[in-house]
């Protein structure tokens, strides 16, 4: 229900687990053990008496969903470089470009500068200007509110 949201929340860099699919039992015990708060819009979720810190989730659109966490939890900054929107994982930079010429298109090793990898996964990400614009505009956002 919420997976875009929670790639949003990861782009930004906050750490943040997903599961499209999870008993309420194993749920209650990850947050636990890991102190984590649970977002959710499960209303019959929240009325478990074992969930502790929750965040109940009103809006519809994921935009709206990212902006409501923002306003409820105070998150004022954005953790660049982000999180790895697939998995979590921590982003790392790539100090030499060689090493993922072999991993990239062509054309994007040519263009690009920037580029992490993520410590999980090994998924590889490029900052174009797109992404970093659109993460500098989300944060101006953020300290309006
Ligand atoms: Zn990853």
């Amino acid at each position: 229900m919420l997976g875009r949201l929670a790639r949003w929340l990861r782009f930004l860099g906050f750490d943040t687990l997903y599961y499209p699919d999870i008993s309420d039992s194993r749920l209650i015990k990850i947050a636990r053990e890991q102190d984590r708060l649970i977002l959710t819009r499960d209303t019959r979720l929240v009325k478990i008496k074992a969930v502790r810190d929750y965040l109940l989730i009103n809006a519809n659109d994921s935009f709206s969903q990212l902006i409501e966490v923002i306003k409820s939890l105070g998150l004022k900054e954005v953790k660049p470089p982000g999180r790895c929107v697939k998995c979590n994982g921590q982003l790392r930079e790539i100090a030499d470009k060689t090493e993922v010429k072999d991993s990239v298109p062509e054309f994007v090793c040519l263009n690009f500068n920037t580029f992490l990898r993520c410590d999980n996964c090994g998924k590889i990400y490029w900052e174009g200007t797109h992404p970093q614009k659109f993460r500098e505009k989300l944060g101006s956002i953020i300290r309006q509110i």
